[in-house]
């Protein structure tokens, strides 16, 4: 008889999401006179820029001709995109391979996915709070799973000691929820780490695009010695407002070798297999966020949502409410005042500022006690939106 992967029943149900829906759902039935704000999902309000929309009409005609039609594609991404993401690293001084490069349809699948390659008797060290996919795909392939908390004590940004050994290593900077960012100091420790422990070092950079400061890292390949123990994962969702387009790459450089295999090869077979590769609609429109022009306008966007960040850490400082992010992340997340628990703050906040944000317990235990707010709305509501927090303090 079928015997099911029994490890999907140690998943818990995830209900962050759905809980948040429906309490503003009871919530706004009950009082529909009152104009709630959402600065609780982490997804992008503004709609494609230009560059985008013009590669995207340009493509979809390209389609419809017969010289120009294009059916499959290379499993690993098209020439044209490889070479635009490594030029996009060239410009900040991390040389790649083109072939080094794997365009796929976005970094929570790739998250996902690259266990594949690796054996489920690893050990893995994931950060607490954090981006939960880590946890559920690992605790998927039923594997054996540290964590590392973060906290005030450390400003949300953990460092390596000799507990945390692990096989496979977790980091998210600008991290998901807490908006904390690694310097290069701290990330070269994390290197280090990895390479004397023979571990491999998973750094997803989703986010790498709202770091602003040049001093700060945005690629974990601007640290000595990442190319021999990491593996990064890019996004074009919040870069650029691909949530729905859908298109992420890996980069994988061929110097990461254990058992004297590259990963970068076992990446390409595992591919090769199970992906047919990322539309090329939406190919030739990631690759014009990279020209440019796209850089130009994706740019205007994010200085639009990081404006907004800092509206929301400003009225927080004011406050005195004790938060991190915002200054290179679009998240802020902050203390719930008066010792609240994440959820009490959350339909406090509902109810007496009719603003929604993300209960930080829904990223992991270490999240209790916290809360995030995304500066990924309309300006004027996230104005009016931190107005009447201000007012919940009176
Ligand atoms: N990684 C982190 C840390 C995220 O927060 C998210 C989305 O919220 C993703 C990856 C998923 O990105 P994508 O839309 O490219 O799948």
């Amino acid at each position: 008889m079928l015997k099911i992967n029994q490890n999907y029943l140690n998943l818990k149900d995830s209900y962050l999401f759905s809980t948040v829906a429906r309490k503003v759902s009871e919530y706004t039935s009950k009082n529909p006179g009152k104009r709630v704000i959402r600065m609780g999902i982490g997804d992008v309000t503004l709609p494609l820029c230009e560059a985008v929309t013009e590669a995207l009409h340009t493509a979809v005609d390209e389609m419809s001709g017969a010289e120009t039609f294009r059916g499959y594609g290379p499993e690993q991404g098209y020439d044209f995109l490889r070479a635009a993401i490594r030029d996009y690293y060239a410009r900040r001084g991390v040389e790649l391979g083109e072939d080094e490069v794997f365009v796929s349809d976005g970094a929570k699948s790739d998250t996902g996915n690259i266990l594949d390659i690796f054996s489920r008797e690893n050990t893995v060290l994931i950060p607490n709070p954090v981006y939960p996919v880590y946890l559920d795909t690992n605790i998927m392939d039923g594997r054996q799973i540290k964590f590392m908390n973060a906290g005030e004590h450390n400003g949300f940004l953990p460092l390596p000691d000799e507990s945390l050994k692990a096989d496979i290593i977790y980091l998210c900077s600008p991290n998901n929820p807490t908006g904390a960012v690694y310097d290069r100091e701290s990330l070269g420790k994390w290197v280090a780490f990895a390479k004397a422990n023979g571990s491999i070092i998973l750094f997803d950079a989703a986010y790498e695009a709202f770091v602003s400061d040049p001093n700060l890292p945005r690629s974990i390949f601007e640290i000595e010695g990442a190319r021999e123990c990491a593996i990064e994962f890019g996004s074009l969702s919040k870069t650029a407002g691909f949530t729905g387009l859908r298109c992420g790459y890996v980069v994988l450089p061929r110097t990461v070798k254990f058992q004297e295999k590259e990963l970068g090869a076992l990446w390409l077979r595992r591919q090769t297999t199970k992906f047919n590769g990322t539309a090329y609609i939406i190919q030739r429109a990631a690759a014009a966020v990279f020209s440019p022009e796209g850089q130009e306008q994706t740019g205007r966007q994010l200085a639009y949502y990081r404006e907004n960040a800092g509206i929301i850490t400003q009225a927080l400082s004011e406050l005195g409410v004790w938060h991190t992010g915002g200054a290179h992340s679009p998240y802020v997340w902050l203390k719930c005042p008066g010792g609240m628990s994440s959820w009490d703050y959350f339909d406090f906040l509902l109810e007496n500022a009719n603003v929604v944000g993300t209960p930080g317990a829904g990223f992991g235990s270490g999240g209790e006690g916290y809360f995030r707010l995304t500066a990924f709305g309309e300006k004027q509501a996230t104005i009016e939106a931190m107005r009447r927090v201000k007012e919940t303090f009176r």
